[in-house]
C-alpha cells in the first residue's frame, strides 16, 4: 500500500485512523456480523451510531440546544435552494458574491424571489473579501447569505459581516471544523461534508429552531423541508448511513486531536508554512489579498501556465496529488484540510523550492 500526499479540494484526504477503523470493521461491526452499509437505518445499533456522530458534532462547536443538527444528502448545492425555500419568508434575501459558490447560491435564490446583492468581490476575480461591516442592509431581507471559505478562490471572512441584526446564513462547506466557531452568531450554518469532514453524499445543516417552521415557499418538495428532517430526526427517509457513519469516527478523531482550538492552531502553522514560503519565492505568487487568506485553500501561480503545467505534472510524478487549480481560474491550488499532515507541507514547500531552483 502506498498512499500519496492528496491536495484535492474535494473529496479530499481523511484521517487515515479513521479509514483504517472502517476497513476493521467494513465486514463485521462491531460483532453485529455485517458491515453499516448493510443494516438498517432503523436498527439499534444505527441509531446509536447517528446519535452519537450529533453528539460528537455538538460537543466539538459548542452546538446550543435551540440548534438542530440536520444530516442531508443533495450536497451544498441542493441547499442553494432549500435555504429560500425554507427562509424566504419576504421572499427577499441579500447575498454577498465571493466566488463561485456564492455566485451559485445567488443566482439560485433568485428563481424563489428577489435576491440582491450586498457586495461583491468580482471586480478583482474574487481574491479578496469585501468590507461587510456597514453594508447597505434592507429592512425586509429575510437573511444575509455568505460563503465563508471560499474553496476556488483561497479566500476567507476573518470578521463575520455586520447583517444589521439579519439571520446569517453561511455556508461552511471548505472550513467546516477547521476552527471553533460562535454558533450563534449564525442563523444556518451547512456544508457538504466532502471537503474537511467525511465522504461525499452528506451535507450537514446547523440550524436554528425558530427559522424551522411549516411557513415554506409554496411548491417546496417534502425532501426540501428543513421541518420534516427536524421532526424526523434525519431519519423521514433513508439517510446516506455509511457517510454518517464515517462523519462520525472523524468527530471522534477531532474529539481526540484535542477538539477545534487546536486543529485551528495546527491548521494556521501548516498554512504558514506554504504562505511564507509564496511571501519570498522568486517563482511562486499565492493570488489571494494576504489579510483574506484563507487556512484551508491555498491558491498559487508561477505566472507562466507552461510552468505551472509542469509544476503539476512533476509533483504528481513526486506524489503530491491533485495541485492542479479549479478548472475556471488555472494556477495550482493546495487544499490542506484538517487531515493533511504537516509533514504534507513542508514537504510540497521543499517540492517547490527544488523545482524554483530547477526553473530559475
Ligand atoms: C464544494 C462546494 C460546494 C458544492 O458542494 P456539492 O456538495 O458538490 O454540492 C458548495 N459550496 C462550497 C463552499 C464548496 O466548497
Amino acid at each position: 500500500m502506498s498512499r500519496v500526499y492528496n491536495f484535492s479540494a474535494g473529496p479530499a484526504v481523511l484521517p487515515e485512523e479513521v479509514l483504517k477503523e472502517a476497513a476493521d470493521e467494513m465486514m463485521d461491526y462491531r460483532g453485529c456480523g455485517m458491515s453499516v452499509m448493510e443494516m438498517s437505518h432503523r436498527s439499534k445499533v444505527y441509531d446509536t451510531i447517528i446519535k452519537e456522530a450529533e453528539q460528537d458534532l455538538r460537543d466539538l462547536m459548542k452546538i446550543p440546544d435551540n440548534y438542530k443538527v440536520l444530516f442531508l444528502q443533495g450536497g451544498a448545492s441542493q441547499q442553494f435552494a432549500a435555504i429560500p425555500m425554507n427562509l424566504m419568508k419576504n421572499r427577499k434575501a441579500g447575498y454577498i458574491v465571493t466566488g463561485q459558490w456564492a455566485k451559485k447560491a445567488y443566482q439560485e435564490a433568485k428563481i424563489y424571489g428577489e435576491a440582491v446583492e450586498l457586495a461583491s468581490s468580482a471586480d478583482q476575480t474574487f481574491s479578496y473579501i469585501p468590507d461587510c461591516s456597514d453594508l447597505d442592509i434592507p429592512d425586509d431581507l429575510d437573511y444575509v447569505y455568505i460563503c465563508e471559505n471560499n474553496t476556488i478562490y483561497g479566500t476567507k471572512y476573518k470578521t463575520l459581516p455586520n447583517t444589521k441584526g439579519k439571520t446569517l446564513v453561511a455556508d461552511v462547506s471548505s472550513c467546516f471544523l477547521s476552527e471553533p466557531v460562535d454558533v450563534e452568531k449564525y442563523g444556518v450554518i451547512y456544508g457538504g461534508v466532502q471537503k474537511n469532514i467525511g465522504p461525499a453524499g452528506v451535507v450537514i445543516v446547523i440550524i436554528r429552531e425558530d427559522l424551522i417552521t411549516d411557513d415554506v415557499l409554496p411548491g417546496t418538495p417534502t425532501m426540501l423541508k428543513y421541518k420534516i428532517h427536524a421532526d424526523n430526526d434525519s431519519l423521514y427517509n433513508t439517510p446516506p448511513c455509511y457517510g454518517i457513519y464515517i462523519c462520525g469516527k472523524v468527530f471522534k478523531w477531532l474529539k481526540k486531536m484535542g477538539g477545534l482550538e487546536v486543529m485551528k492552531q495546527r491548521n494556521i502553522e501548516k498554512a504558514q508554512i506554504l504562505y511564507d514560503f509564496l511571501d519570498q519565492s522568486s517563482l511562486f505568487k499565492g493570488t489571494v489579498r494576504k489579510e483574506d487568506r484563507s487556512l484551508m485553500n491555498v491558491p498559487f501561480v508561477t505566472g507562466n501556465d507552461e510552468l505551472d503545467a509542469k509544476f503539476v505534472k512533476e509533483a504528481k510524478e513526486a506524489g503530491f496529488e491533485n495541485l492542479k487549480g479549479h478548472r475556471t481560474v488555472g494556477g495550482m491550488r493546495a487544499s490542506i484540510y484538517n487531515a493533511m499532515p504537516k509533514e504534507g507541507v513542508e514537504k510540497l514547500v521543499a517540492f517547490m523550492k527544488k523545482f524554483e531552483e530547477e526553473n530559475a
